[in-house]
C-alpha cells in the first residue's frame, strides 16, 4: 500500500474501524495527523540503577536477566499473580504482575531486560510492580515516548503505530520549507525532525526537533493568516452611515481614556469607512481593566444604530452574566434589546431569543458559544464581537462570523502581546492597543518572598480573609502532573539533565500534596474552595460562582482561573513557585486581584530561584505595565508561555496547530521564522 500524509489512519496495517474511531478522538484521522501526533513527554528511563544500588520508592531502570519462568497465583480478591524472579551481578529482584495472563510467555529465561518504574525495597528484598520492560540492546533509547491516549487506545499502541511508520517517513513526509530556509536556517529536515521527536537519541536532540518543528509552524501560521487577510480583503463590507456618538459616551458614565479614545476612532472609521471598504478585523489588546468592554460596546452600538445586530460571544457563562448586567441598561437608554444566550438558558427563554434574532427585534445578544449552533440565525448581523478571543479558534469565530454577510469583526485580548508575535498569530488582524488604564487604579502591591517569610504571608492572607476579603493561591504543575508524574515536553530543554529531572519530578508531586494541605492543615476554619484542569466544567463553574459569592475565603487553582472572572473583593494573589511562570502569565494573574475599592497585594514565592529568575521577579515588583512585562518576558523566556495561552483553542480546531512554537524558549527564532515567511509571500 503506498501511504502519504492525507491517508486515511484506518487504512494503516494494525489499525481498523473501532480503532479509527478512537484515534479520531485524539484529533487523528490522516497518517499525517499521526506523525505529528507528538509526545506530550518522556519517560527518562535513562535513570539506570543496579539492585544494590536502588532506593526504596525510586523510579528507576533495572537491567535485570529473568532467572526462571514466572509462577502464578491467586490473591485472595481474585486476582492472578506473577511472580518473575529477575535480578542483576549485584542483587535479586522479584518482579510482580497483575492479571496479565501473556506475562507467561513473554520472557525468555537468561534473557536480559531493561524494567522500568517505582522499586520498593525493605532490607534486602527489592521489589517492583507492574513495570514497564523491553528487551535489552546496547542500543536502547533512554528517553521512551510517552503521547496523548485515549480510552482503549494506549499511549503504548500509539507508539508502536508511529514506529511502524516511521520508517517510511522519507516518502510520506515531503519537505514543506522552502530549500533555501531548512539550509540557511540550519534545520532539521523534515523526516529528521519528525522521527527524532518520536524516537529520540538525546535530550539535545529532542531541542534540535523541537526547533525545526516550531519553525515549520511558525512560518506556515504566518503564510495562512496573510492569506486569510488576502481573502478578507476581497470581501466588501455591510456599510454604516455615521451616526452621532456623543450621548452614547456620555452615558458610559466616566470619561474614555485618551487611549479608548483612539481605539473608539479606529473602530469608527474601520466600520464607516463606506461600500467598497473590506469588513473590519481588528483585535483590540489591552491589559485587564483597561476598559476593552467600552471599545466593545462602542463598536455594537454603532452598528444597531445603522440597524443591524451584533453579538458578543465571550467563553464563559460567568462572563457573559457580566457583561449582560454591564451592558443592558445602557442600551436599553438608547431603545436597544439586549438578550443573553449561554448554555444555561432555559429551552424557552432560548426559543424566544432565537425568534427575535430572526424577526430583528433583538439588537445585541451576549453569549457563550451557544451562540454558533445552527439555531441562531440573524435578521441582519453586522458586527461580531469576540472577548478573550484567545479561548476561541479562528473556526469558532469564523462559524460566527458566516451568520452575517460582510460582518465587521472586533475581537478583545487582555494577553498583552509583543508586536513581533502578534503579527504571527494574529496576522489576519488589525490590532490597537490600549496602553493605559482608567485614572485613579491603584496598582497592586508585589512582593517577592522566599520560604522563611511563609509563615507572615499565611497570616497575612487570615488577616485579610479576616477582614471579610478574599484571596487567590495558585500552585502551578497540579494540574500537568496528572497521576503518571512526567513532565511535560515544553519543559524539555537541551540543558536538562537525568539530575534537574529528578528534582523537576518531586517538585511536581509536591504541588498537588500542597493543594489538599492548603485546606486540611493551614486554613482548617476557612472556606477553601479547590479548582483544577481535570475538572469538568460545570464543578469549575460551582466552585467559581462559589467564589463569585464570597461562599468561599480561598480559591486555590492551577493557572486556570478563568480568565475574565471579576472578583472585585479579592485582595491577595499568592503565587507558588513563581519562578516557574513567565512573567507575562504572572501579570495576568496579578490582574485578577485590585479589581475593587480596596488595596491589593499579590505575593510570589520562590524559594531560592537562582539570580536570572530572581531579577525576573524583583521586575514583577517594579513595573506594571503588562507590555513592558511581555517584551521582556519574550526576550528571556521565548515565545512559548504566549503561544501555549493562546493557541490552546486553536489547537483543537483543526486549524493549523502551534505545538511546538509553544515549547520554544528563544524568541530568535520566532523573529526568523516570521522573517522568512515574509520573504517567501514577497512582502519583505
Ligand atoms: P477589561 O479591559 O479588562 O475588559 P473593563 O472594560 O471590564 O476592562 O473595565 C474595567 C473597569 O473599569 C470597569 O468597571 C469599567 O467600568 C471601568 N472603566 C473603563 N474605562 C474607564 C474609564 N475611562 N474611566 C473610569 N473607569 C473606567
Ligand atoms: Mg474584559
Amino acid at each position: 500500500m503506498t501511504v502519504d500524509l492525507n491517508t486515511d489512519v484506518r487504512r494503516v496495517s494494525g489499525v481498523g474501524q473501532v480503532a479509527g474511531e478512537k484515534l479520531r478522538k485524539l484529533g487523528i484521522a490522516t497518517v499525517g495527523d499521526l506523525l505529528y501526533h507528538f509526545p506530550r513527554a518522556y519517560e527518562f528511563r535513562g535513570n539506570v540503577k543496579t539492585v544494590a544500588s536502588v532506593e526504596d520508592g525510586e523510579t528507576a531502570s533495572l537491567i535485570m536477566t529473568v532467572m526462571a519462568p514466572p509462577t502464578s497465583a491467586r490473591t485472595r480478591s481474585g486476582l492472578t499473580m506473577f511472580k518473575l524472579p529477575a535480578g542483576d551481578g549485584t542483587g535479586a529482584c522479584s518482579i510482580t504482575f497483575f492479571n496479565q495472563t501473556y506475562i507467561r510467555n513473554t520472557f525468555s529465561v537468561g534473557a536480559s531486560y531493561r524494567f522500568y518504574g517505582k522499586v520498593s525495597r525493605r532490607g534486602k528484598h527489592v521489589e517492583m510492580t507492574s513495570p514497564v520492560y523491553e528487551p535489552y540492546r546496547e542500543d536502547l533509547l533512554p528517553l521512551y515516548p510517552v503521547y496523548p491516549a485515549t480510552e482503549g487506545f494506549s499511549s503504548v499502541r500509539i507508539n508502536k503505530l508511529i514506529s511502524s511508520l516511521i520508517d517510511r517517513a522519507d516518502t510520506v513526509l515531503p519537505e514543506n520549507l522552502p530549500d533555501d530556509v531548512v539550509a540557511s536556517e540550519c534545520l532539521m529536515s523534515r523526516t529528521e525532525a519528525v522521527r527524532a521527536i518520536h524516537h529520540p537519541v538525546s535530550l539535545e536532540q529532542i531541542g534540535e526537533a523541537k526547533k525545526r518543528l516550531a519553525f515549520e509552524e511558525l512560518f506556515g501560521f504566518v503564510v495562512s493568516a496573510r492569506t486569510r487577510r488576502r481573502e478578507n480583503e476581497e470581501k466588501r463590507c455591510k456599510p454604516l452611515h455615521i451616526v452621532d456618538c456623543k450621548p452614547f459616551a456620555a452615558s458610559l458614565g466616566f470619561e474614555p481614556t485618551s487611549a479608548q479614545k483612539r481605539v473608539m476612532n479606529e473602530i469608527y472609521s474601520d466600520m464607516t469607512g463606506g461600500a467598497d471598504r473590506a469588513p473590519m478585523r481588528r483585535m483590540v489588546s489591552g491589559d485587564v481593566g483597561s476598559g476593552k468592554t467600552a471599545c466593545a460596546q462602542f463598536a455594537a452600538f454603532l452598528a444597531c444604530e445603522n440597524g443591524y445586530q451584533a453579538a458578543l460571544m465571550v467563553p464563559t457563562e460567568i462572563l457573559a452574566r457580566q457583561h449582560y448586567a454591564d451592558t443592558r441598561g445602557l442600551f436599553e437608554k438608547f431603545g436597544k434589546r439586549v438578550r443573553l444566550l449561554t448554555g444555561d438558558t432555559t429551552a424557552k427563554d432560548k426559543k424566544t431569543v432565537y425568534e427575535e434574532l430572526l424577526s430583528g427585534e433583538c439588537d445585541l445578544v451576549i453569549g457563550t458559544h451557544a451562540l454558533i449552533t445552527d439555531k441562531v440565525v440573524f435578521k441582519n448581523l453586522g458586527l461580531v464581537i469576540c472577548d478573550e478571543q484567545h479561548r476561541f479558534g479562528v473556526g469558532q469565530r469564523e462559524a460566527l462570523l458566516k451568520k452575517g454577510e460582510g460582518a465587521h469583526m472586533l475581537v478583545m485580548s487582555a494577553t498583552p502581546i509583543p508586536r513581533t508575535l502578534a503579527l504571527v498569530l494574529f496576522g489576519d488582524l488589525d490590532v490597537s492597543v490600549i496602553d493605559e488604564m482608567p485614572p485613579g487604579r491603584r496598582a497592586v502591591r508585589t512582593a517577592y518572598r522566599d520560604e522563611s517569610s511563609r509563615d507572615k504571608v499565611y497570616k497575612f492572607i487570615k488577616d485579610q480573609v479576616g477582614q471579610g476579603r478574599q484571596a487567590y493561591i495558585v500552585c502551578p504543575g497540579v494540574e500537568e502532573t496528572g497521576d503518571d508524574g512526567l513532565i511535560p515536553l515544553e519543559a524539555l530543554g537541551a540543558d536538562f539533565s537525568a539530575e534537574n529531572y529528578d528534582k523537576e519530578i518531586k517538585r511536581r508531586k509536591a504541588a498537588v500534596n500542597y493543594a489538599e494541605t492548603l485546606s486540611t492543615e493551614v486554613f482548617p476554619e476557612l472556606r477553601v474552595g479547590y479548582l483544577h484542569g481535570k475538572m469538568k466544567s460545570a464543578e469549575k463553574n460551582a466552585v467559581m460562582s462559589a467564589f463569585e459569592k464570597n461562599e468561599l475565603d480561598i480559591l486555590v487553582s492551577t493557572t486556570v482561573i478563568e480568565v475574565g472572572i471579576n472578583v472585585p473583593n479579592a485582595t491577595v494573589m499568592l503565587i507558588e513557585d513563581a519562578e516557574y511562570f513567565g512573567l507575562s502569565q504572572l501579570h495576568q494573574l496579578r490582574g485578577r486581584v485590585g479589581r475593587g475599592k480596596y488595596a491589593s497585594y499579590c505575593i510570589l514565592m520562590a524559594d531560592d530561584p537562582g539570580d536570572t529568575a530572581a531579577a525576573r521577579l524583583r521586575i514583577m515588583e517594579q513595573e506594571n505595565n503588562g507590555y513592558k512585562i511581555a517584551e521582556f518576558d519574550l526576550k528571556q523566556r521565548g515565545p512559548g508561555d504566549f503561544i501555549r495561552e493562546n493557541d490552546e483553542k486553536i489547537r483543537q480546531h483543526g486549524a493549523l496547530k502551534l505545538r511546538m512554537a509553544g515549547a520554544l524558549d528563544d524568541a530568535r527564532l520566532l523573529y526568523r521564522a516570521v522573517d522568512a515567511a515574509e520573504k517567501y509571500l514577497g512582502v519583505k
